[in-house]
């Protein structure tokens, strides 16, 4: 079946796809949303929002959307070193530069699409797996995709990828991507309960060398837990019906928390994760737009990846927004204005991927330095070395704020 989706076509419907999506059909550009899931239930990696993320969805009009979903301000985060504990730092300590919440991105995104849903102009298919892109000589025209089996076509004056780190549209676009920033670790991610013994409100850093673990109270009244491991390990931490990990993961966490994990054992469902951290340089082929993941995958580290998503989505509405709503838009106007995201997004996004591999080395005392401060200055300075560690892994107003100004002016 071939549709004739008119305007804009977004493939992916995460926190930058959705959030586009609204933007463009709120201010009545005709735009299709594609997502190959059937709803927004599905794990996700990471719910932090920063105050940056927060403020784009406030100038999207989202604002009311945030606060009607599930949402968490940890009380706190208490700091192991080596397995030995050294404090705990609260929120609103004067030292706390981090303004940043734990959102539930399942019902967000639902909710997202179901305001986008009251433009007339704005369709959602879900259950749509984009397959490749159409192209008219060189420019991209449409995507194909299949849903329920059924191939579909999907043709518009511009295609935006917003379809995550392992991007097929990406791939299909021949764009080239930079060096790795990622660091030598992949992840272990998964919810479970805190120990009964803990504070539930607080999270938990168990910094080591080589390998980092942590927990953190979730919305859903759960605690997300990571074990950063070292990269090709996957296969040896999958054995034994696929819980060698939890041995090997308890032996980088405090003992109330081992014994706790290992009692929920087969119980755990643990996703593995590659952590690849990357970007493109060119965001843009005649006629396709790559945004989010898509362009630019993000580590875990300060939790950046939804914030700089959404921050794509606003420089998208700003540059094209505008040009969509014309009557007959002029494709090399539309071209020029498409390039010109990159050279928007790629100076912050190369610079907090860089802060995020600087923090991951520090996180998992990699460099002489952070094994320094780590073991032997932090120890004796206690909450005093905060701002410290803070400042090592690159929790500063960067992460907090973004590094360059970002306001939605469509
Ligand atoms: C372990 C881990 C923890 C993280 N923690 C955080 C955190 O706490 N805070 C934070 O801000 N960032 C975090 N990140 C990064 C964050 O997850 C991403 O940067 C962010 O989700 C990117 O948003 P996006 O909209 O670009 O893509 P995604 O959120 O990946 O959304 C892509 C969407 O496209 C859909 N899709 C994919 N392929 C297709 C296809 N072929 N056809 C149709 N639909 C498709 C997917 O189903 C999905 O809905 C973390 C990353 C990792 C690896």
């Amino acid at each position: 079946m071939d549709i004739e989706s008119g305007r804009v076509i977004i493939c992916g419907a995460g926190p930058g796809g959705s959030a586009l999506a609204l933007v463009l059909a709120s201010r009545g550009v005709p735009v299709t949303l594609l997502e190959r899931h059937d709803d927004f239930t599905r794990e996700f990696r990471g719910e932090w929002l920063n105050l940056s993320g927060r403020r784009a969805l406030e100038q999207m009009g989202l604002g009311a959307a945030l606060a009607s979903v599930p949402t968490l301000a940890p009380s706190g985060a208490t700091v192991f070193v080596n397995g030995r504990e050294l404090f705990t730092m609260h929120a609103g300590d004067p030292d706390d530069e981090q303004d940043h919440l734990l959102v539930s991105q399942p019902a967000l995104l639902a909710e997202i699409v179901r305001e986008a849903a009251a433009y007339p102009n704005f369709t959602f298919v879900p259950q749509t797996t984009v397959r490749g892109v159409i192209r008219d000589r060189d420019r991209v025209v449409g995507v194909s995709a299949t849903h329920r089996g059924e191939r579909i076509t999907y043709s518009g004056d511009l295609v935006v990828a917003a379809d995550g780190r392992s991007s097929v549209l990406r791939r299909a676009s021949g764009l080239q991507i930079s060096a790795d920033h990622g660091g030598g670790y992949d992840m272990i991610w998964f919810k479970a309960p805190p120990p009964a013994d803990v504070d539930p409100r607080v999270g938990y850093q168990f910094l080591q060398r080589n390998g980092t673990a942590f927990t953190h109270p979730h919305p859903d009244g759960v605690h997300q837990y990571g074990w950063a491991f070292a990269k090709g390990r996957s296969a040896e931490l999958r054995r034994d019906g696929g819980i060698a990990w939890l041995d090997a993961m308890c032996s980088h966490v405090p003992g109330n928390f081992a014994d706790h994990l290992r009692a929920i054992g087969n119980g755990i469902d643990a996703a593995f994760f590659k952590i690849v951290s990357h970007h493109l340089a060119d965001w843009y082929v005649p006629g396709l737009l790559i945004i989010g993941d898509a362009a630019h995958p993000m580590s875990a580290v300060g939790g950046q990846g939804i914030n700089m998503a959404l921050r794509d989505a606003v420089v998208v509405a700003n540059l094209l927004g505008p040009l969509l709503l014309k009557g007959e838009p002029n494709l090399a106007i539309i071209d020029a204005a498409a390039r010109a995201v990159a050279t928007e997004r790629v100076p912050e996004i190369a610079r907090i991927q860089a802060l995020q591999e600087r923090g991951s080395k520090v996180l998992n005392l990699e460099t002489k330095s952070a094994q320094f401060m780590m073991e032997r200055v932090l120890p004796l300075l206690g909450k005093r070395a905060a701002p410290l560690l803070a400042r090592g892994v690159g929790t500063t107003r960067e992460f907090t704020v973004g590094v360059t100004d970002v306001k939605l002016a469509f």
